[in-house]
Formats: structure tokens, sequence, C-alpha cells
């Protein structure tokens, strides 16, 4: 049985005032509340990490960077490392999003680079997958996530791939107006699962969580939900401030 996940991502949001604030909103929600049957994690921008950490500690609710290097320590300027964010609290850590691919140049090659380093330094990778709105009136979408997928797990991680998560994010659909479709939402979960059997085994394919991001709202969380091979949201606008996250992880619960 693979446990769901209610994820948020940040972005370019919240200071530590605000972070403490939106985390002192959780907790006092969370108080008393059943959550120990699913996985919730806030992604803050680097500068928050540590008041976040803090300011979670006495819920369920885990942190992650939104992004690292592929190496420790050295002359990488700007750049934050696997081991810098465990000394921040950090389980996890977001890898491909698609911002990162579009405006900072970032590559699937690279990214193969940092789940291997995120897995050995302990931290969960989420890895970002989705095509390009073109790619999908090409009717290329399953081929573009197999090519993402492939190379992301190509190195270490093959021998460890339920211990990442999965995050399907169709580029056009972030940030955008609307999800994707539960139809379509389906058939590219069902794909990435198909893929994961072919390549990998059936006990992988099984246990590897696929959580979908790209608009998720309250409203149309519950119908993406449902879908089976959909094992949680990962939510950016909706879930920046507090209630919309709490609204979110209801849904989950
Ligand atoms: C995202 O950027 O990963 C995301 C899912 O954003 P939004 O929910 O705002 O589309």
């Amino acid at each position: 049985m693979r446990r769901l996940i209610a994820g948020t991502g940040w972005k370019l949001n919240n200071t530590v005032a605000e972070t403490r604030r939106y985390a002192a909103a959780i907790s006092s929600w969370a108080t008393g509340k059943a959550l120990s049957n699913i996985d919730i994690f806030v992604l803050p921008p680097f500068t928050s990490l540590h008041a976040a950490h803090a300011a979670f500690a006495g819920v369920p609710v885990a942190i992650g960077g939104q992004n690292m290097h592929w190496q420790d320590a050295g002359a990488w300027t700007g750049e934050i490392s696997a081991p810098m964010l465990v000394e921040a609290g950090c389980r996890y850590v977001e890898l491909a999003h698609s911002e990162r691919l579009q405006f900072f140049g970032e590559t699937y090659a690279c990214v193969r680079l940092k789940v291997d380093k995120a897995l050995a330094a302990g931290l969960t990778p989420i890895i970002c997958l989705g095509e390009l709105q073109k790619e999908k009136a090409a009717g290329r979408a399953d081929t573009v996530l197999q090519e993402q997928l492939l190379t992301s797990l190509t190195g270490q991680a093959s021998a460890r791939i339920p211990d990442v998560v999965l995050a399907y994010e169709p580029r056009w659909a972030i940030g955008s107006a609307e999800a994707a479709s539960p139809e379509y939402i389906a058939a590219r979960h069902g794909a990435l699962r198909e893929i994961l059997r072919k390549y990998y085994g059936a006990e992988v394919a099984e246990e590897t969580r696929i959580i979908y991001g790209g608009s998720v709202t309250p409203k149309n969380g519950k119908a993406i939900l449902e879908i089976i091979d959909v094992d949680g949201l990962f939510v950016g606008r909706a879930a920046w401030k507090p209630e919309g996250f709490i609204r979110i992880i209801d849904l989950v619960r």
C-alpha cells in the first residue's frame, strides 16, 4: 500500500516571519488530528528552511529544499548542497521543477547526478517529470516522460527507485488556469507506472509513489486523488497560504 502525500512548493515566497506564521497556523490546526497515515511536506525557500524546521517541530510536516547541487562543497557560487539541506532539517529535495529547466537551464543529465547525491545523503528526491505543450500537441508526452524518467534514474538510483517520489507535473499545467483533466492525468500516471514496470519490475512499479502537480486546487483535487495511479497532490499557488494547504491535506488524509 503506497502512503499518500500532500506537498507544497513555495517557490520564491515566504520570508522567515511569514514561514513562522504559516507553520503556526498549520500546527494549531494539526494538533489532535489523525495525520499519521499520510506524508506531508513543505518546500520553503532556502533562507526559511531552519525556521520552518523549528516551527513545524511538533507536527508531522517534513520540509525540503527546492533544488540542490550534486557536489557537497566547492566553487559553485549561489548553490546549496545536500549536506546543507540535511543540516537545515530537510527530508526532501525537489529536482527538475519546470522553472529550473526553463529559466535556469537545468537538464535531466544534471538532475541524475542530483538524484544520486540526494539518496546518498538520506534525502528523498521529488523528481518532477512533465511534457511541454508542444510535446503534448505532437503526441509525444509519454515518450518525453520515459526519457526524463530513465535519465533521472540511470545512476545509483536505479537500485533504490521506491525511495524517490515521482511528481508528474505537465509543464503546460503549472501556474496555469486549469489542471490537466482527470482522464489525461490517469493516462500519464498509468504510462509512468508501466515504464517503471517495464524497466525495473512489477514490485518497483507497485511501490513507487507518483504524485500529481499542476494547478491543483481544493476543488479539483478530489477527482485527481480518485485516480488509481495518483499517490498524492503537489500544490503551488493553492497552498501558499496555510488555509489552502489545510484544505489540500484534508482531501488527502
Ligand atoms: C508547481 O509549480 O509545481 C505547481 C504545481 O504550481 P501550481 O500549483 O501553482 O500550478
